[in-house]
């Protein structure tokens, strides 16, 4: 197919090159020029705009940071909405509100573009090795069209439900990784001011019940003071923002997810807002005066 991709992150950019290994056509367009550079020398096609990567493609993927950017790059002065023929897709897989992704999917509409809302997890290793899950929301006979797209860049394609329900998915599975990510850390920090060799404890618990996608990466990560994204502890806050804003229209009570929200507002204090989420622990261990790891020198 050919493809208009924006957003060549750190999610962006491995997406990008197994499209074009599946034998796409790629054409992409990043604010930062210099990223879109290295994806040409990958083999792909530049493009001057959002618009100019959606000339002429049949679907054309985004995958930038929150609500207002993927506005600005689909609906902007130079988005590609301006660049898109009536009967192709949009595939928004960047994580965004519900809300705003219906927005967007009726103004579309209106030009004759159909909108997927398909959001990720796997995390940069699952972009890079083409084994993320997909989370997809919109109009089945766009999702069927584009299941190619999805087979290149991911392993579990779900189907969720019309416009937006992509994005609700994803919104659950962040609360589920957040309130791991809060019990990972707390469980090592209790077993660190207790004494017990650490690592020890690691390999116990990670062949047992207490095993999990955040114990086994970001938990021996953390035990490393490997502190690297990943997903950086910014783009968690702004999905439990998402989350939180959503259970209030619903006037959902949550209990786990504003705890973490908070704890994630103390470690962005402490200025780790670009560092990995595994940065959990330095909240705690900044309350607890307990080291649950043995930094580097
Ligand atoms: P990232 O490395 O920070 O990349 C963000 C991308 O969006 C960059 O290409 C950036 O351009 C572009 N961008 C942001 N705002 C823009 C704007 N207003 N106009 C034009 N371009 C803009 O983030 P990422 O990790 O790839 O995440 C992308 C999306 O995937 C986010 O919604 C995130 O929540 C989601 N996600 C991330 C992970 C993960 O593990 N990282 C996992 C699942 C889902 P520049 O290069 O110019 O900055």
């Amino acid at each position: 197919m050919k493809v208009g991709f924006v957003g060549l992150g750190l999610m962006g950019a491995p997406m990008s090159r197994n499209l074009l290994k599946a034998g796409h056509t790629v054409k992409a367009w990043n604010r930062t020029k210099s990223k879109v550079d290295a994806f040409v020398a990958d083999g792909g096609e530049a493009a001057s705009s959002p618009q100019d990567a959606a000339e002429g493609a049949d679907v054309v993927i985004i995958m930038v940071t929150d609500s207002p950017d993927v506005q600005a790059v689909v609906l902007g002065e130079g988005g590609v909405v301006h660049g898109m023929s009536s009967g192709s897709v949009l595939i928004d897989m960047s994580t965004i509100s519900p809300e705003v992704t219906r927005e967007i999917g009726a103004t579309l509409g209106e030009h004759g573009v159909q909108m997927l809302d398909a959001p990720v997890s796997g995390g940069v290793l699952g972009a890079q090795n083409a084994a993320l899950s997909i989370m997809v929301g919109g109009p089945t006979d766009a999702f069927e069209r584009v299941t190619p797209l999805f087979e290149a860049m991911g392993q579990r394609i779900t189907y969720c439900g019309g416009p937006g329900m992509g994005q609700v998915t994803k919104l659950v599975n962040q609360v589920i990784v957040a309130g791991t990510m809060a019990a990972v850390s707390e469980g090592l920090l209790f077993g660190a001011a207790a004494g017990v060799d650490l690592d020890a404890a690691f390999k116990a618990v990670s062949g047992g019940a207490a095993n999990s996608w955040q114990l086994e990466n970001l938990g021996a990560k953390l035990l490393q003071d490997d502190f690297a994204p990943g997903f950086m502890v910014k783009l968690q806050q702004k999905d439990l923002r998402l989350v939180l804003e959503s259970a209030k229209e619903m006037n959902l009570p949550m209990f786990t997810t504003p705890i973490v929200h908070n704890m994630y507002r103390a470690v962005e204090g402490q200025g780790h807002s670009d560092e990995g989420t595994q940065a959990y622990i330095k909240g705690l261990e900044a309350l607890a005066g307990v080291k649950a790891r043995s930094e580097k020198s």
